[in-house]
């Protein structure tokens, strides 16, 4: 599916920039070695150090030769996106900004469970693009509007700096990852990006790269139908989509991708999905819907997502709406939420409420460098979070 890139190593000169192996597939890396003259197991070898050990420095990399050391210090090297920004909250929660190639700024949050154990749960929220074209109503990214899509290297790599960030002070030989699960929900829509995005799932789910789940590893969409056919073919991983509106007319007005791929074609693709021919790939489909009040939270909403969702094997998770500057919405009350939520229960549905965690640092999901829009005002915000010690600037 994924192209490899040819690499020739004759062809590099002194103004070419060096190879960066974080992002590249498993194939990817093989054919590179290749091209080095080397074995192709030398791929899975540097793999390992990058993604189990995060090594970025080649001689430290103690099992290649000397020589190949040398070789891949002058041609190739590992590098994530630089951070701009970190902030680590009291209950656990790790937020970063990455500034990106070309000077963007990305969020990505780590949200551990409640339980504050050590090694318990740490659920990672990723960015896909910078900034989102769909512009749903209710999202501070869709706002911001497009600016770009993010490398796969710009994607596995948020992962690679979370885990990185308890290996501080670690002796190699005692590192391990300590992220347990990967949300695609942070800023852009993934299957407008599709290929570095299934490239980077590739290797969170790689036994040689970050070796999670296929259960733990979630991609969102807003509902970019043909790309979730895909998807299907190309990689199993857990799906949630973004509903958030039980007919049509709603959904077109909060996520305007709806006129492109109205429900019927939405619920299809996702039936398609969990009803995949290959008995193996058991697929999960968690249905995500914001709570917004008086727009979307009445009785009568629940009853028709009843009916929707009623041939849809699916798990639903409601989210209060985090409300960002001049949004024209408000959360739901606490009491609305459960009511609607009673109804799905009563009609045979697994329904959770999200909990919204990191408020504290704005960490929360659909917050994600949302403030960002008002790049100034977001900047100063921050300048004053720097002078008053709450934020760590990277040099
Ligand atoms: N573009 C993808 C993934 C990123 S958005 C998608 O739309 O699914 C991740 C989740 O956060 C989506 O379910 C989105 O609808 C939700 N979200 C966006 N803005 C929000 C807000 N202000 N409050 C609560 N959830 C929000
Ligand atoms: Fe884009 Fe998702 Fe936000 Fe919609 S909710 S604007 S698809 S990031």
């Amino acid at each position: 599916m994924n192209k490899i890139p040819v690499f020739n190593p004759n062809e590099l000169n002194q103004t070419e920039q060096k190879t960066n192996l974080l992002g590249m597939s498993k194939d990817e890396l093989g054919e590179f070695f290749k091209n080095l003259g080397e074995k192709p197991f030398r791929a899975t070898q540097v793999m390992k150090w990058i993604y189990q050990f995060g090594v970025t420095d080649f001689y430290q990399m103690t099992n290649l030769s000397k020589k190949l050391q040398e070789k891949l210090d002058e041609v190739a090297c590992v590098v994530p996106p630089a951070v701009k920004f970190k902030q680590f909250s009291e209950d656990g929660t790790r937020k970063w900004v990455f500034e990106v190639a070309g000077g963007s700024l990305v969020e990505t949050v780590l949200i551990p469970a409640e339980d504050g154990k050590q090694f318990g749960r740490k659920t990672l929220c990723i960015s896909s693009q910078v900034g989102c074209a769909l512009d749903c109503s209710f999202c501070s990214t869709g706002k911001q509007g497009f600016e770009r899509d993010l490398k796969a290297s710009e994607i596995i790599g948020q992962l690679w700096v979370a885990n990185q960030s308890y290996m501080e002070n670690v002796p190699v030989t005692e590192r391990e990852n300590r992220v347990t699960n990967v949300v695609m929900m942070g800023m852009g829509e993934p299957l407008l990006n599709y290929e570095p995005v299934v490239a980077s799932m590739g290797l969170m789910l790689d036994d040689f790269g970050f070796g999670l789940s296929k259960r733990r590893v979630t991609l969102s969409t807003s509902g970019i139908v043909p790309k979730m056919y895909d998807l299907a073919k190309d990689i199993d991983v857990a799906l949630a989509i973004s509903l958030h509106a039980p007919n049509d007319e709603l959904r077109n007005e909060l996520v305007p991708i709806n006129k492109k791929y109205p429900l019927k074609d939405l619920i299809a693709a996702a039936k398609a999905y969990v009803y995949d021919e290959n008995p193996r790939h058991k697929k999960h489909v968690t249905i995500e819907y914001v709570m917004l009040k008086d727009v979307n939270d009445s009785d009568e909403h629940a009853h028709q997502l009843v009916k929707l969702l009623k041939d849809l094997p699916s798990k639903i998770n409601l989210i209060p709406f985090n409300p960002f500057p001049h949004a024209p919405y408000q959360r739901s009350s606490n009491n609305r939420i459960h009511a609607f939520s009673n109804i799905l229960n009563n009609a045979g549905f697994v329904c959770t409420i999200r909990q919204t965690r990191g408020d504290d640092i704005d960490a929360a999901c659909g917050q994600l460098v949302g403030q960002v829009a008002d790049k100034t005002r977001r900047a100063k915000q921050w300048q004053q979070k720097i002078w008053q010690g709450k934020i760590e600037q990277q040099k």
